[in-house]
């Protein structure tokens, strides 16, 4: 499969906004200025020795879409250069994503080790998924260093976690913990969705796989489902490659084509949705009936330091903790206007979802209570809409809570 990209210098050196709208380009014959979409399921030969050398892997022509494509390639390439990995795989959802970083190297027989404040499909891959198949995992408070070095075994192969995490935006910290591994030459695999790449880069810390939702900001417009893993190049030749060649989690061309437009604009779009959040966070804050707000761009936030340490911003999803319990969560809900109920993210339209009843409603009470997850508590993603008519809609929001 070829991956060669045709670039006018070494992106490498690039900043990236300028990597993120050139990186990866591979233009087609016709020097299309918007990369081409090839839609295609298949790639034809000249002739009979040439689809033998493709099969044999002596010529890195394309062959088939689900071993690689080049509107796919392009995608990879331009998030393997702003990312700074040596790799990376796009597949069909985050869900894919997460599935392949653990599943293409791990045996049964091997142990895995993860911050329990995590994405409820992430938790069912670890905690139910796995250990059908002979896995072993232990789920952890993430926070806890000495946790994470009481729960290794001998046979502890990955750690698994998400920073800041869904929807209580705790925080790990991937260095402290990826050196914890590395004595041990264990894997740090960092679901790094909620920071987006923009704001942190797990792999400079030490962690070895970053995995994405590319669903949320990545798309940030609501349209596809994607995924993407990335790691160094051996990670992918000796374990991922094949798995997602074989086992077909592959992402559609379209949705790749449509991931290759949105990082263009990632960088504008998760600026303005931070600053905004950032509003939002202290606007909030400040509100009788608002018991809590949890925002990593906010001084008051537990782990403020940690923020500091390992990101460039407080993202653009806040945690709002209305007084009460789940009647005033839903009036509060309810009465939004702008604000839509969804349990998606990352968009540029404004969402609000209540996670004790959505996203966290098979995670048991009392583990719910563990996680910090109220009753009371909706999450908040704040999308491009224009602040003050977000908080107008908040205000009104807020007077129907009582
Ligand atoms: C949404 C999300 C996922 C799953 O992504 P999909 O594209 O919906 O499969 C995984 N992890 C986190 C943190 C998410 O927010």
């Amino acid at each position: 499969m070829s991956t060669k990209v045709s670039q006018p210098s070494n992106p490498e050196s690039w900043h990236p906004e300028t990597q993120l709208v050139h990186g990866g380009t591979l233009r087609s014959q016709f020097g299309e200025t918007s990369e081409a979409l090839f839609l295609t399921q298949g790639f034809v030969y000249d002739d009979s020795a040439q689809a033998e050398a493709r099969f044999k892997g002596e010529d890195d022509g394309y062959q088939y879409s689900r071993f690689g494509n080049p509107t796919v390639s392009m995608f990879e390439e331009r998030m393997r250069l702003f990312e700074g990995a040596d790799a990376a795989r796009a597949v069909a959802t985050g869900m894919a994503a997460v599935t392949a970083s653990l599943i293409s190297f791990l045996k049964a027989g091997d142990h895995v080790v993860a911050a329990r404040a995590m994405f409820g499909s992430c938790r069912y891959v670890i905690d139910e998924l796995c250990p059908r198949y002979g896995i072993q995992s232990t789920l952890i408070d993430g926070r806890d260093l000495d946790a994470w070095k009481d729960a290794i075994q001998d046979n502890t192969k990955a750690f698994f976690f998400e920073t800041p995490a869904n929807p209580t935006l705790d925080l790990v910290d991937i260095a402290a913990v990826s050196k914890i591994a590395k004595e041990r030459d264990i894997k740090v695999i960092v679901d790094n969705v909620f920071a987006t790449p923009m704001l942190q880069k797990p792999l400079q810390h030490g962690a070895d796989i970053v995995v994405y939702s590319a669903t949320k900001h990545i798309d940030g417009q609501g349209r596809c489902l994607g995924g993407i893993v990335l790691a160094d190049s051996k990670f992918v030749t000796d374990y991922l490659q094949d798995y997602i060649r074989q086992s077909g989690p592959s992402i559609s061309p379209f949705n790749a084509w449509v991931m290759l437009k949105g990082l263009e604009t990632l960088p504008v779009r998760v600026k303005a949705q931070c600053e905004s959040a950032a509003k939002i966070a202290d606007y909030l804050a400040g509100k009788a009936v608002v018991k809590k707000v949890i925002y990593c761009g906010r001084p008051d936030h537990p782990q403020a330091d940690l923020v500091r340490k390992q990101m460039k911003g407080g993202g653009q999803v806040l945690a709002v903790e209305i007084d009460g319990g789940k009647d005033e969560a839903f009036r509060f809900q309810n009465a939004l206007r702008i604000i839509r109920i969804s349990n998606n993210l990352g968009d540029v339209k404004s969402l609000v979802t209540h996670p004790a009843t959505t996203t966290h409603s098979k995670v048991k009470p009392a583990a719910r209570a563990e996680l910090g997850i109220s009753d009371g508590l909706v999450r908040l993603s704040v999308g491009l809409e224009a602040v003050e008519d977000l908080k107008a809609d908040l205000d009104v929001a807020l007077a129907a809570v009582r």
